[in-house]
């Protein structure tokens, strides 16, 4: 029996191809490619938002907030439920990362939760869009702008998500994209971030090339974030694909929803487009061992995202009382749901889990 894997990156001829002739041309380094990558992508999946490229999703993140204006002294109101670059680069600008709870059934920040976490200091809000599903954005941005503080957003998993008909990464006074394998499409490594105002625009791309606009004229302390033409040109060629790709995302989700038995199936908020970067079932008992029991005796992989609350971490040792993180964390379960999925595939992951649930019961 071979394994179904829980995620797959899609690599193609035309990937090959786009990278191929990048080499031929003798240019490599950030340039022609990147330019028109930010270009197109800003156009399809931002509503025509100004888009800078980076070496990282993290380093978007990075980079947005500084330009922000985030830094010491500054607190952002983060989840915890997500993944460790999150607050990471909060915590790189000087600033401090406050955690609040999610909403259960999105896994998204909960706004009665960041309401509780607001202070004096609270510059910012960061909500992930987790899974591929929008946070409830128009409530965090009302909370923001009731308070002086900014919304930012963590699109890392929710490339062409929606929120009330407006695509996620036009809400925030930034915005970042990952375009890491894993995601729902890649560059190789990378990242995109989307911004509100030419003033972020002109932050992040001379943060991104050592402060400089003007070669040897650095008008601030930056970093070499900059993107490569070889991995632009994979990126455009996967955004190219990446809205059919979404679409199979949908129909798998839709098609194990249907299917799934005796475990707590994803819900999507209204007015929200889910675009299943995970498809996340609740185990209540014994997560660990119905995984174990899924690969074992069906072959179904899957992950668990995530299993530690990121305000537990070796690296933060905080205290919160986040009551709906903790369950999260010991409950979730994602199943494969990437675009590379057979029906026969589908079925197995259906009869895994089914089989797997039941014996449990
Ligand atoms: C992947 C991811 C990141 C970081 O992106 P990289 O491209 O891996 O640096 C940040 N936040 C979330 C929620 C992610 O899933």
């Amino acid at each position: 029996m071979t394994m179904i894997p829980a995620a797959r990156p899609l690599i193609g001829d035309e990937e090959r191809a786009a990278v191929d002739r990048v080499l031929r041309s003798g240019m490599i380094a950030q340039g022609p490619e990147v330019a028109a990558f930010e270009r197109e992508f800003g156009e399809q999946l931002v509503g025509g938002r100004a888009c800078v490229a980076v070496s990282s999703g993290t380093t978007g993140l990075h980079l947005g907030l500084l330009a922000a204006g985030i830094g010491p002294g500054d607190e952002v109101i983060v989840p915890s439920f997500t993944f460790a670059a999150t607050a990471n680069s909060v915590a790189l600008t000087g600033a401090t990362p406050v955690f609040a709870d999610i909403d259960p059934d999105t896994y998204c920040l909960d706004p009665a939760s960041v309401a509780a976490a607001i202070t004096d200091r609270t510059a910012g809000i960061m909500p992930v869009h987790l899974y591929g599903h929008p946070a409830d954005v128009t409530a965090l941005g009302d909370l923001a702008a009731a308070h002086g503080a900014q919304l930012f957003e963590d699109a890392a998993q929710a490339h062409g998500a929606t929120w009330q008909g407006a695509p996620v990464g036009s809400f925030g006074s930034f915005a970042m994209f990952s375009l890491y394998p894993t995601k729902n499409m890649t560059s190789g490594e990378g990242g995109m971030v989307s911004c509100a105002t030419p003033e972020l625009v002109r932050m992040v791309q001379l943060l991104r090339n050592q402060g400089m606009e003007k070669r040897y004229e650095n008008e601030v302390v930056g970093f070499n974030a900059r993107m490569t033409d070889v991995h632009a040109a994979i990126g455009r060629v996967q955004l190219g694909k990446v809205g059919a790709w979404t679409a199979q995302r949908q129909e798998n989700a839709a098609f194990l929803s249907s299917n799934l038995e005796g475990v707590g199936v994803p819900q999507v908020a209204p007015g929200a487009t889910h675009v299943w970067h995970q498809y996340t079932i609740r185990v209540p008992q014994d997560r660990d061992g119905f995984a174990k029991a899924l690969a074992d005796e069906h072959g179904v992989g899957s992950g668990v995202y995530y299993p530690i609350p990121n305000h537990q971490l070796p690296s933060f040792a905080l205290e919160f009382d986040l009551p709906a993180t903790r369950e999260a964390c010991d409950q979730v379960l994602s199943l494969p749901v990437h675009p590379a999925l057979s029906r026969d595939d589908l079925e197995r992951v259906v009869a895994g889990v089914n089989a797997v649930a039941k014996a449990g019961a």
